[in-house]
């Protein structure tokens, strides 16, 4: 292995990054280094994120920088704000021993004119997010006459962005004896499209195989009932207390209502996707960096700038549809050697995703059975003997309490005391998990479609209530923790399946409402709405008629009479609910 001397790097940046604590150049700084100083004219560097890329062209983008001519010489185009502040940030730091050495991140969502600005005093090196620049460029407030190099990086991520026609139209203004310089973590046809297009015999330089995941993840899938999936989130949350992790949603509806039944349901967690401003992503941003917050929920959008080392897990709400998600995804974790887990909760039709995905990236998932609550319950509280046994005592501070409390717990044996302690910290998780019931993994049976698994359900649930009660139809069941449960006199005779029926419920009810568990019965069902909503159902059914008929929604056993239960008057006739504007809203 070379040292950064042995690559070329001068005396001034070498110095600057032994300080950062890089000691030996990592592989592709090592392949890249070299190249980009010989002058190459264009090439292709496959390699995840994490993999040191930054010093790979930043260090020769720097060395290469003739500080005396006050031009723009360098162009790096970054998919994304927060990966063009990063990229600025490093090359900061990697040329703090050289003096005049300017290097501008341009970048929407902040002041357009403090960037043209700094433009105008003279700038060597400038990281831009395509839009941006293009803005720059129409107002000609930037001159890229003397840019000899161009770094494309995350290129995959910027064309799955769309950014393809901007790419085109900022390269239209470089001389075309630019070199070109492409990371890319995945190899879409794409990519080999626009390097046919601007490079010229590219050299191709591949840490890792093509297409293949980082090698210190593992990927593991556990597969549930749609409507288990976020029973199985949490349970897999709970199994790793010191997890440092990313949920990947699929849309930001999905999103936003993860995070906040996590929050609601007590997890250190927060959520960044495209409907929240660039400040409140930043927050958030800000939080995760610093650790301050364990889970954070993202879409891949929002997700595409996130430069986090030290991630744990990355869970996947769902497998996405193209294999270079997967791959970026799963990229967020097992950085800078160390190992990471890409844990995919799934329903059993994307058992044909997960086959794809082991075969581009040469790897098996492994298949797991979701933790049982013993088995979380233990892990938690092993979990917190050892911080028990860890923890740093504040000797100084606590001194002053410390002979009155140990007179009041004078009378408790050492044991006692450990008890009441781990009492104190676990007694709720144990008893929702002795309340929850084990989630059973679906078989190919009851899986053909959601709605199968929906009316699946509703047989189940109506099995169970059945149970419950002692065989007595349609009874009253428990409502899910934390959820309300309510009684509604539509049923299957009115033409209600779960679909219809939520669909109904939200379009009277101000708002959106999150709709749990449904029950469909035949004059009547239950639905179960998150408590902190139950208000606004409650408000919201008041003087609905449909077809004549008054619509009942309670709480479900707080009915004062057995009449409201079989209030559907027994003409015959098929009230059509479906369409609410039959019904009149208060
Ligand atoms: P990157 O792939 O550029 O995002 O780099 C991932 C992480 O590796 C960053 O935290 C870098 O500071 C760090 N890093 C890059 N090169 C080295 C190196 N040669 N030695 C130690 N750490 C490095």
């Amino acid at each position: 292995m070379k040292t950064f001397e042995e690559l070329g790097i001068a005396p001034k940046i070498w110095s600057a990054i032994q300080e950062m604590g890089f000691e030996q150049p990592m592989p592709v700084q090592e392949e890249v280094i070299p190249q980009m100083l010989a002058n190459t004219r264009d090439i292709i560097a496959l390699a995840q994120t994490g993999t040191g890329k930054t010093a790979a062209f930043g260090l020769p983008v720097i060395q290469k920088t003739d500080t005396k001519l006050k031009a723009p010489q360098t162009l790096i185009l970054s998919p994304t704000r927060e990966l063009c502040l990063q990229i600025a940030g490093d090359l900061i730091d990697y040329s703090k021993n050289i003096d005049d050495i300017k290097i501008l991140p341009v970048y929407g969502g902040s002041s357009i004119n403090s960037q043209i600005k700094a433009l105008k005093r003279g700038v060597h090196v400038i990281v831009a997010t395509p839009g941006r620049l293009i803005d720059l460029i129409n107002r000609n407030t930037v001159s890229l006459d003397n840019v000899h190099s161009i770094v494309l990086d995350e290129a995959d991520e910027m064309l799955q962005m769309g950014f393809t026609d901007s790419i085109d139209e900022i390269l239209s203004h470089v001389p075309d004896t630019r070199s070109m310089l492409l990371f890319s973590a995945t190899m879409p046809k794409e990519i080999e499209k626009i390097t046919r297009k601007y490079m010229k015999t590219p050299m191709e330089i591949i840490i890792g195989r093509k297409n293949e995941g980082a090698q210190n993840v593992s990927h593991s899938y556990y597969m549930v009932n749609a409507r288990d999936k976020y029973l199985a989130l949490k349970r897999v949350v709970d199994y790793y207390p010191n997890i440092y992790g990313i949920v990947f949603c699929r849309t930001r509806k999905e999103t936003q209502e993860i995070a906040d039944q996590l929050m609601n349901d007590g997890y250190n967690a927060d959520t960044i996707h495209g409907d929240l401003s660039q400040a409140q992503r930043d927050l958030v941003m800000g939080k995760f960096r610093n650790r301050n917050l364990q889970i954070l929920v993202a879409t891949d959008v929002a997700a595409r700038g996130i430069d986090v080392d030290d991630i744990t897990h990355v869970i996947n709400y769902g497998l996405p549809d193209e294999f270079e998600v997967y791959a970026h995804r799963s990229g967020r974790t097992g950085r800078v050697g160390k190992t990471g887990a890409s844990i995919s909760i799934i329903h059993l039709r994307e058992r044909g995703k997960v086959k794809q995905i082991e075969k581009m990236i040469n790897k098996k998932f492994e298949h797991k059975q979701l933790p049982k609550g013993d088995d979380i319950c233990e892990k938690q509280l092993f979990n917190f003997v050892d911080q028990l046994e860890k923890v740093k005592v504040n000797d100084e501070e606590i001194s002053r309490l410390l002979p009155s409390i140990f007179k009041k717990l004078d009378w408790l044996q050492k044991e006692d005391v450990i008890k009441r302690i781990v009492s104190l910290e676990f007694n709720r998780l144990i008893e929702y998990y002795q309340a929850a019931e084990e989630i059973e993994e679906p078989t190919d049976r009851g899986s053909r479609s959601d709605r199968d698994d929906r009316s699946a359900r509703s047989d189940r649930g109506r099995d169970r209530d059945r149970r419950r009660d002692g065989g007595r139809d349609e009874g009253p069941r428990r409502a899910e923790r934390g959820y309300t449960r309510f009684f509604i006199n539509l049923g299957t005779m009115d033409g209600a399946n779960p679909g219809s029926l939520m669909g109904f419920i939200n379009d009277y009810v101000p708002g959106k409402v999150r709709i749990g568990r449904i029950d469909l019965m035949k004059n009547f069902s239950f639905f179960e709405v998150p408590e902190e909503s139950t208000r606004q159902v409650l408000g919201s059914f008041n003087d609905v008629f449909i077809e004549g008929r008054k619509l009942v929604v309670e709480v479900a056993g707080e009915s004062s009479n057995n009449e409201k239960r079989n209030s559907r008057p027994k003409t015959g006739k098929k009230p059509s609910y479906s369409s609410p504007k039959k019904g009149r809203r208060r």
